[in-house]
């Protein structure tokens, strides 16, 4: 009989861990050194979560990463990039790239999901941050779940039983979303077409997209738009090292090219505790800091 901790090592050793740098996983382009797993099938993930601690990422368009992570990041490839239609329902893997889902749906004339078009993330992402835009969000058009839990099991969750709020799906961080079934109504392609161009149009105009980024830095308070208080507070184009508040949107920061992992979270509580100290208002972030 094997002693516990020794048959954890020896079931370790049995996924392969590649080498990895966060920044070249992540929009921002910041952190150091990491391991990272990519699981070919479900049953590599349903086995790898049973022996291991980790920590999950998409896309890595919300992701600030840090200069070290000892948990080996998680992250889904080729088996879970995948779209199917049922009737009015899509269901689609969560590697799978938003704007995919929505140009699927664009496709089949069924309507609903066009904000994807214009986050940059994965399906996977986009119910654990509940992403939304310009007045829709995940939540609204989420059917259900398939995850693999912590214990390696593969659970349904049906989304009423999701917590959902405003950038936030209140999920265990342990669990691992592999695919997500959307209710979308039937339309016109080409309506839904004219409105994802609008809404790319949007986007352009107003945020700093092109650039070394990851989405709004803080969640707007209650009746209240972040990038106005940190504007009102000053902080407008405000630096730190190569991290920089967008001059085109406030609620967004810009690596510059060579900003360090600690450059970014510098930048972010100064302008968390200058808001707050200022006009006394406190602001949650939305960002993932790893
Ligand atoms: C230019 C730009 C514009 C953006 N605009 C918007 C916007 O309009 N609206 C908006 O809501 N967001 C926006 N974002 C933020 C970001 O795109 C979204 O939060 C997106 O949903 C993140 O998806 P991702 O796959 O990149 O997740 P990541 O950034 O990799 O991860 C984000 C979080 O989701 C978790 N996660 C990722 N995949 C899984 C999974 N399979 N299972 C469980 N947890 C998982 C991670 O652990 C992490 O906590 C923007 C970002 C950028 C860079």
């Amino acid at each position: 009989v094997l002693h516990l901790p020794f048959k954890r090592l020896v079931q370790k050793s049995k996924f392969k861990l590649k080498k990895c740098f966060i920044k070249n996983l992540t929009w921002l382009g910041v952190g150091g050194q990491a391991s990272l797993f990519k699981p070919e099938d479900v049953k590599d993930v349903c086995d790898f979560v049973k022996y291991n601690e980790y920590v999950v990422i998409g896309a890595g368009s919300n992701i600030v990463g840090p200069e070290i992570l000892t948990k080996p990041l998680v992250r889904l490839g080729r088996a879970f990039n995948y779209i199917t239609i049922e009737g009015q329902k899509i269901t689609a893997g969560a590697a799978t790239l938003d704007a995919y889902v929505a140009k699927f749906a664009m496709e089949n004339s069924l309507s609903g999901l066009e904000f994807l078009s214009v986050i940059p993330g994965t399906v996977g992402g986009a119910v654990a941050m509940n992403a939304g835009a310009y007045g829709a969000e995940i939540s609204d058009l989420l059917v259900c779940i398939k995850a693999v839990n912590k214990f390696g099991e593969v659970i349904e969750i049906s989304s009423k039983e999701i917590d959902f709020s405003y950038r936030s799906a209140n999920l265990p961080k342990d669990l691992i979303i592999i695919g997500a079934t959307f209710f979308v109504k039937e339309s016109n392609s080409k309506e839904i077409k004219s409105k994802m161009i609008s809404l790319l149009k949007l986007k352009q105009d107003s945020q700093p997209i092109q650039t070394k980024t990851c989405g709004s830095i803080f969640k707007n308070p209650p009746n209240q738009k972040a990038w106005q208080l940190i504007d009102q507070a000053g902080f407008r184009g405000f630096c730190i090292g190569g991290a920089q508040i967008s001059e085109k949107h406030c609620n967004f920061l810009i690596n510059n090219g060579n900003a360090t992992s600690q450059d970014i979270q510098d930048l972010c509580f100064a302008v968390r505790d200058g808001v707050k100290s200022k006009l006394g208002i406190e602001m949650e972030f939305e960002l993932v800091i790893l």
